[in-house]
């Protein structure tokens, strides 16, 4: 589609609609953003739920597109791998790569929105309406409606309105309603809480800096992830009801002490733990699934609207910025918007589905199995595996995480295969001496096909 000139709107100016507008705008369009916000640069950042992220490969791949990844680069913090803190205090790291290259990185979730928003609005092609909140949808006139904070409302035609309203999409939410899609928001039983570990005297890090480090504790479990000025962002996941619960920790008392037990090491890192504990809201985490993400060439759903995920791959934005470089590149080969929707629900949906199920599975891999020493051994496995034959074992996490160009579809089923290879390659061994390579090597052979024949057999847009 030529869109040079053409109008488009888009709800949310969050991560996704900021980069989904530089993309569009690239290709001629004149884009307007609607954010329900007031301009989060003229604010400090919200308090409780200013979030470090960890950005891999993926999103970057799409920041690098749009010539951003420069500008957030200095923000970036390298985790090499996961630190595991035991009760007693003692640490271990667990690598995330098989190289050293191989590494994540932690970001304010604040600061990379604002770099994207600026880059937007340099671009006289895009116009952002800050606190302009979508109230309600007219499907058969194809006109939505804002409530504006400072008038009287603004009624935009859909011509068409791309929806980045993120998990609790009103868009989405006015879809389903209106039955022209079908949309299910499943809520975790757990929510999460963010605590603050201050950076030490001189703006030393209280924690080793390259790591994301976790607390696993079966059932629940505490992470931090490391800012660029010495501290640590720290996230406290627990069920929401039960005996250990948010809803159980309701005084002073009774937090000090659970976390104390739990978390002691860390617990000593945060003097203002009953403050931010207790002036910070439980959030909620939750899968949603919608089908499709279009009605006729009007809307689309894109980012966390349509497909939010739990946080525990740490994909959540990743996929986000994935969805805008894949959603480009079906604008730039179809002919409407109508055609261009449906290629990118046909592409993306069951990718989208594969990493909402691996970020579930990854919440019991983080809260209790990087403790197993047989789950240890299985990933010492798995880098070797790769080391050996690369062109053939990936491990999952890595194929996630380091490789934007495996799909999340084909990390899941090739993850799962392989997982099955670990157990029994691993069923008799307690050391990476004791597994037989020879056997390795003949059954990587017989089970897994090379991963460029996979690559080679995704569905063109
Ligand atoms: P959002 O960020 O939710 O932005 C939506 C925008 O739409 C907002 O600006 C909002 O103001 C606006 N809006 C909402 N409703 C309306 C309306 N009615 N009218 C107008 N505007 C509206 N992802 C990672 O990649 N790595 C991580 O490590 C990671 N960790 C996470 C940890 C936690 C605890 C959580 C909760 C999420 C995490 N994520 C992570 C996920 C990531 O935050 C989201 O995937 C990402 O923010 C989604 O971007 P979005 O722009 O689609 O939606």
């Amino acid at each position: 589609m030529n869109l040079t000139g053409s109008r488009v709107g888009i709800v949310g100016a969050g991560p996704t609609g900021a980069l989904l507008a530089i993309l569009l705008r690239r290709r001629g369009a004149v884009v307007t953003i609607y954010d329900a916000r007031a301009d989060p640069r003229s604010r400090p950042g919200e308090s409780g739920r200013s979030i470090n992220l960890a950005l891999a490969d993926r999103g970057i791949h799409a920041l690098r597109q749009v010539g951003v990844f420069d500008a957030v680069r200095g923000a970036m913090v390298p985790m090499r791998g996961r630190m595991i803190h035991d009760r007693a205090g003692h640490t271990a790291l667990q690598p995330y790569g098989a190289h050293p290259q191989e590494v994540i990185y932690s970001i304010s979730r604040n600061r990379l929105n604002q770099v994207l928003l600026e880059f937007a609005q340099r671009s006289p092609g895009i116009e952002i309406k800050f606190e302009h909140r979508l109230e309600a949808v007219d499907f058969s006139a194809g006109i939505a409606h804002f409530h504006t904070l400072r008038g009287a409302g603004a009624a935009v035609a859909m011509q068409p309105l791309l929806a980045c309203d993120g998990a609790g999409s009103r868009m989405r939410r006015s879809l389903h309603e209106a039955r022209l899609i079908s949309a299910q928001e499943d809520d975790l039983e757990h929510g999460y809480k963010e605590l603050s570990i201050p950076a030490a005297g001189g703006g030393e890090y209280p924690l080793a800096r390259e790591s994301l480090h976790v607390w696993p504790r079966g059932g629940y479990m505490l992470i931090a992830l490391p800012n660029d000025d010495g501290s640590f962002t720290a996230t406290l996941f627990l069920p929401n009801a039960g005996a250990i619960s948010f809803a159980g920790l309701t005084t002073a008392a009774a937090i000090g002490r659970f976390m104390a037990v739990n978390f002691p090491d860390a617990t000593a890192l945060m003097p203002d733990l009953l403050r931010d504990f207790q002036s910070h809201p439980t959030g909620l985490i939750g899968t949603v699934r919608a089908t499709p993400w279009h009605y006729q060439g009007m809307v689309a759903l894109l980012g966390d609207a349509a497909h939010a995920i739990v946080p525990f791959h740490g994909q959540g934005m990743n996929c986000c910025f994935e969805d805008c470089v894949d959603f480009a590149a079906c604008v730039d080969r179809h002919a409407s918007w109508e055609a261009s929707f449906a290629a990118f629900f046909a592409m993306r949906k069951a990718n989208t589905d594969a990493i909402a199920a691996m970020a579930l599975q990854n919440y019991a891999e983080m809260r209790e199995r990087v403790a197993d020493p047989k789950f240890q051994l299985q990933s010492a496995l798995s880098r070797e595996l790769q080391r050996r034959d690369p062109g053939r074992f990936i491990p999952r996490y890595s194929m996630v995480m380091f490789h934007h160009e495996i799909p999340y579809s084909i990390a899941e089923s090739r993850g799962l295969v392989q997982e099955r290879l670990l157990q029994d390659l691993t069923r008799d061994a307690a050391t990476l001496a004791e597994v037989d390579m020879e056997r390795a090597q003949l059954e990587i052979e017989a089970r897994l096909p090379p991963i460029a024949d996979d690559l080679s057999s995704v569905t063109k847009l």
